[in-house]
């Protein structure tokens, strides 16, 4: 009996493949090119059928994905092995600025009942925010994760455009 859940497909330019940007549309051979396109998102893949890599071709810096033979697999995140000490200095990152302005407002509390007593809080959340926003655009580029072409591509879908 074939195990489907280990069956595995080989790259080629005939198959259909999940799209690994929108990942709902498909990608299959466009007609008379050695191309793949996405029917949803519409944008263009190669493939390197020798190391069964797809690679899409209309961006810059382009982006890679290794066929394991059932899924993608990132190629642009291969030799970014995130250590324990990249995890401390990020979680520093967001942490350390808020709890420093959350201290000296615990220790030099504003005079309660005052329009301003509320301004250490607002400023402990602004800044933890900003922090970890600041984190996640930096993860989002080092992984090269396509961010904006994925809300892009929900959006279009969401409101059925084309
Ligand atoms: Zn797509």
């Amino acid at each position: 009996m074939l195990n489907h859940q280990n069956h595995k497909t080989p790259l080629t330019y005939e198959g259909t493949y999940l799209c690994p940007i929108c990942r709902c549309g498909q990608i299959h051979n466009l007609t008379l090119m050695e191309a793949m396109g996405c029917d949803l998102c519409h944008h263009i893949f190669t493939i390197n059928l020798e190391k069964q890599i797809l690679k899409m071709v209309d961006r810059e810096p382009s982006l890679t994905w290794r066929w394991t033979g059932n899924t993608w697999k990132g190629e642009h995140l291969g030799n970014l092995e995130l250590s324990w000490i990249y995890w401390l200095i990020a979680l520093s990152f967001v942490l350390f600025p808020p709890s420093l302005i959350a201290l000296s407002g615990f220790i030099f509390p504003p005079v309660s009942g005052s329009a301003w007593s509320v301004f250490p809080l607002i400023w402990t959340t602004l800044s933890f925010l900003l922090h970890l926003l600041i984190l996640l655009w930096l993860m989002a580029e080092a992984y090269q994760f396509p961010v904006i072409l994925f809300f892009k591509t929900q959006f279009r879908r969401l409101f059925n455009l084309s």
